[in-house]
């Protein structure tokens, strides 16, 4: 089975995403996990990503496409791929159509997570992640089960992102309306657009996402 899971920043795509990488055996693609890598290998792409990244703007279109083609070429995306944070703009869903075309690969669903503007700030804003096993939490609305502690792998160092500061968020949004929304059309015209309300909890969203993936089955 080949997703997207598309939305704006904060709207809980990671999260979805890991959890039907565990439950559904198809691999996590998240191009943010990628670019970070890269910036904390401190590659040529990640020289070239870091400040972008770091503005809230989109990292060129080039050098994602190259980045995506080679990653879903890898074994673990046999059995299939979640798109998490690609495509983000019209050029990117257009090398995604050729791609996948190339490859006799089809896309199965674009699941849209609908979240209102205002609620992303607060989301981003108490965003923590598990250093040694990548686990995302929130400060209110997905704490660690004992303080300090990840409830995955026991690991006790945490990270936050250098861009989830309420200035780069803004930033972020824009582009997300300006750049990425206007690719809901070009699915919706595919017909694979299936749109949930990710401003439920995280359990919810979970089941509205496997009861869409039922349907598809
Ligand atoms: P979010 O959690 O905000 O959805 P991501 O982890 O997906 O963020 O992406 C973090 C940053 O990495 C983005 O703000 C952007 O600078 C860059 N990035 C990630 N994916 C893409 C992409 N497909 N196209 C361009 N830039 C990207
Ligand atoms: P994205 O990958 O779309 O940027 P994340 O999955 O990283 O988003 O979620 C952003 C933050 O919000 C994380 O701290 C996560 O724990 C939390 N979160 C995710 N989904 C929900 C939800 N449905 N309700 C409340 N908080 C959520
Ligand atoms: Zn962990």
């Amino acid at each position: 089975m080949n997703l997207i899971l598309l939305g704006p920043p904060g709207a809980g795509k990671g999260t979805q995403a890991k959890r039907l990488q565990d439950t559904h055996g198809i691999a996590q693609v998240s191009t943010g996990d990628m670019l970070r890598a890269e910036v904390a290998g401190g590659t040529p792409v990640g020289l070239e990503a870091k400040a972008v990244m770091e503005a809230g703007q989109l990292v060129s279109d080039d050098i994602i496409v190259r980045m995506l083609a080679s990653r879903v070429s890898q074994p673990d995306c046999a059995k299939g791929f979640i798109l998490d944070g690609f495509p983000r703009t019209v050029p990117q869903a257009q090398a995604l159509d050729r791609m996948l075309a190339d490859k006799h690969l089809k896309l199965d669903a674009v699941i849209e997570l609908k979240v209102d503007d205002s609620a992303l700030t607060e989301r981003i804003a108490g965003r923590f992640t598990c250093a040694s096993c990548g686990e995302g939490y929130h400060d209110s609305f997905k704490q660690t089960a004992k303080t300090g502690v990840c409830d995955s792998c026991g690991g006790t160092q945490f990270t936050r992102r250098a861009d989830d500061n309420r200035d780069t968020v803004v930033a972020r949004l824009e582009a997300y309306h300006r750049q990425t929304a206007p690719i809901l059309p070009h699915y919706a015209a595919q017909g694979t657009l299936r749109t949930v309300d990710g401003m439920a909890d995280i359990g919810e969203v979970a089941s509205q996402i496997d009861a869409i993936l039922a349907q598809i089955g």
